[in-house]
């Protein structure tokens, strides 16, 4: 079985890594981090299977360069094996490209757990550069690609090093928004409090939002 169970993917996605990207959510993490943006994300039920090749169809389908994708979820290392198959796929695919690809991938499992999993080798071995670690809500402080700054940008290859080496010069958390039918999507960090900020000035412009992925 080599199909990942999927939240959802996006294109383009410029606020999670390097230059236009493809965001893919992973469906399934038992983490629990409070003040998690994503619970949407949480049952390993909910959520679709979808193999690798039909991932690399919708790549190629896409308008425009794609400079990286993105893996996050939800808990990509809950499913090692698909994400190895898919980040196989992928290697694979972005060799054909006319530019470098790199892929990033966010985990809410320490560095140091993940690269002791034997499970994780081979998903580790395809990755340009991790973001890992749980999300701490005390410690968002802005920290550009990490949700907080207990967590870790780890760079695995030469072109992980180039793009995000220096994690810390990089721009700071930022979000997207997106629209899927009458669904807002925010991709992205947001700030600690953002999230809520927005949903009360939303409400006091008569907006009211019907169900969020922050709140439990
Ligand atoms: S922040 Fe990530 S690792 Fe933590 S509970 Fe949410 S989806 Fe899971």
């Amino acid at each position: 079985m080599t199909a990942l169970r999927v939240n959802r993917m996006h294109h383009p996605v410029t606020v999670l890594g390097h230059g236009v990207r493809a965001g893919i959510w992973v469906q399934g993490c038992t983490i629990g981090c409070a003040g998690c943006a994503s619970r949407d994300t949480w049952d390993a039920a909910a959520g679709e299977d979808v193999t690798p090749s039909t991932v690399v169809r919708w790549l190629n389908s896409l308008p425009g360069p794609i400079d990286g994708v993105t893996v996050s979820g939800g808990e990509p290392f809950q499913q090692p094996a698909q994400l190895a198959a898919l980040l196989t796929e992928l290697d694979g695919w972005r060799g054909d490209r006319d530019r470098p690809v790199d892929l990033l991938v966010f985990s809410g499992y320490s560095w140091p757990r993940l690269a002791a999993r034997p499970d994780c080798a081979d998903a580790l071995a395809r990755c340009d550069a991790v973001v890992a670690g749980p999300y701490v809500e005390r410690r968002n402080s802005g920290t550009a690609l990490r949700g907080s700054d207990n967590q870790e940008v780890v760079t695995l290859t030469a072109l992980g090093g180039e793009r995000y080496g220096d994690a810390g010069a990089m721009s700071t958390q930022a979000v997207q928004v997106s629209m899927d039918g009458d669904v807002v999507r925010l991709i992205g960090i947001p700030r600690r409090g953002d999230l809520d900020r927005m949903r009360a000035g939303l409400t006091a412009r008569g907006i009211a939002l019907e169900a969020v992925t922050w709140l439990g």
